[in-house]
């Protein structure tokens, strides 16, 4: 069985940005607009790019490393295709764009705007092609015009590879192109056949890569709307089960537990305490003295508000761990101290009796003290004991209420010299 403390403490994850409910109503709102710019609503724009921050770093990290090498590898297509500007070649892909990459990863790694680190992998892409129309701009070589084909993997390693945001993709897309269109007029050696076919493959590149990349990024902010309505929903979930169990297992007037919470922690207790030989449990009983009286003088809302009052100073005297308070009934509270010897539990009934007696709640009845007081019954057992119970033991502390009452009410019974009532 679970053991819950006597103070329910509610407990609440903590939602980034607006409260749980706005935020479950923009996430609808979003969902049924599709969002076909691929733009959500600022709150939520932010906290999207927050929570993929760390993955799309990642992503770019490792694409940056693999880049920096291919860059390198196309030395070999430049010393086959362009070989009387191979110089030049290993100059701006070796000593230029390799370490211009490396410094890019690691301002990356250290820039905090998400859409700045994507802003600065396009330019990659960008700056790449360029010295790759430039190297065949400054070459005499036959071959220049079919080593622009080279420029497909600069459009695939933007928008397959690294999956670049979709409206960072489209632009350095078409810088790639327009470098490629410029290249018609400074690169020598060109066909025209040739620029057809070489203008389709880029275009068609292009078009294909930024259609699948358009996709891909709408299912991605799709799945992530998804995901956090769900999370959302799990949550308020928690929250209503958790209300719903402290509803089911506490008082609703003085919010100390109900009777059957307190049933079932009772049980609890004698059961583990049967099993260890001398431990002893006791029960505190407490009855508000002539409570029908206070609700005829002041009424009953009145009534109410005193026993909340009555019920926080029972509360506040009993917090040791094992020991539950609850609503017994009416006016009436019980408690359960676990461990305590009756000696321990007359000294805290009387600290709950002037607990009471300390809140000077006016009580003008007649035949009164004057104000709110309570009466006390404690009873204590070892349920390892033969011949005990826990019907017993209740039945105990309620004759010893009883005994209070009848000597006079505002009193601890059974007081220091009376016999224990075991
Ligand atoms: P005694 O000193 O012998 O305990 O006298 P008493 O008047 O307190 O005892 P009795 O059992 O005659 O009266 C209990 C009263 O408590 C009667 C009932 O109206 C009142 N009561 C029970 N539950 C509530 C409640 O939730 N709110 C209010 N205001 N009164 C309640
Ligand atoms: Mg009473
Ligand atoms: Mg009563």
């Amino acid at each position: 069985m679970k053991l819950h403390p006597p103070a329910f403490v509610e407990s609440r994850a903590a939602v980034k940005g607006p409260p749980a409910s706005d935020m479950g109503a923009l996430i609808d709102a979003t969902l049924a607009s599709r969002y076909r710019w691929l733009r959500f609503p600022s709150a939520l724009e932010a906290r999207f790019l927050a929570d993929t921050a760390d993955s799309r770093l990642r992503t770019l990290l490792i694409a940056g490393t693999l880049v920096a090498f291919v860059m390198n590898l196309f030395l070999i297509s430049d010393r086959a295709m362009l070989p009387d500007v191979f110089e030049q070649a290993v100059l701006w892909r070796t000593w230029v764009l390799t370490p211009v990459c490396l410094l890019g990863m690691w301002v990356m790694s250290r820039l905090p705007y998400p859409p700045l680190r994507e802003l600065l992998a396009v330019s990659a892409g960008v700056l790449a092609s360029m010295v790759h129309v430039y190297l065949a701009a400054i070459s005499q070589s036959p071959h220049t015009a079919a080593y622009m084909t080279g420029l497909a993997m600069v459009i695939l390693y933007n928008n397959v590879f690294v999956r670049c945001r979709f409206w960072l993709a489209l632009p350095s897309t078409l810088a790639v192109l327009l470098a490629y269109l410029a290249s018609l007029h400074w690169v020598e050696h060109h066909s025209l056949q040739m620029s057809i076919s070489i203008g389709l493959v880029l275009f068609s590149t292009a078009q294909f890569t930024l259609y699948n990349l358009y996709t891909l990024e709408h299912e991605e902010r799709h799945n992530y709307l998804m995901t956090l309505r769900q999370g959302l929903l799990k949550r308020e979930l928690t929250h209503a089960n958790e209300e719903l169990e402290r509803v089911s297992r506490y008082d609703g007037l003085t919010q100390v537990a109900n009777r059957r919470h307190f049933d079932e922690f009772l049980a609890h207790l004698w059961e583990r305490a049967q099993v260890t030989p001398g431990q002893p449990l006791s029960i505190i009983m407490v009855d508000v003295d002539h409570f029908k009286a206070y609700n005829d003088h002041y009424g009953h809302p009145a009534g109410d508000a005193c026993l909340v009052k009555v019920a926080e100073a029972v509360q506040r005297c009993l917090r040791r761990p094992g020991d539950l308070v609850a609503r017994y009934g009416g006016e009436e509270f019980i408690a359960v101290l676990n461990r305590a010897p009756l000696g321990q539990a007359l000294a805290a009934a009387e600290r709950v009796r002037e607990a009471v007696e300390a809140l000077g709640l006016p009580h003008e009845a007649p035949i009164t003290h004057g104000q709110v007081t309570v009466s006390v019954g404690v009873a204590t057992m070892v349920p390892a004991d033969r011949q005990v119970s826990v019907e017993r033991l209740i039945s105990l502390a309620d004759e010893a209420l009883y005994q209070a009452k009848n000597r006079g009410r505002n009193r601890v019974w059974p007081d220091g010299e009376a016999p224990a009532p075991c």
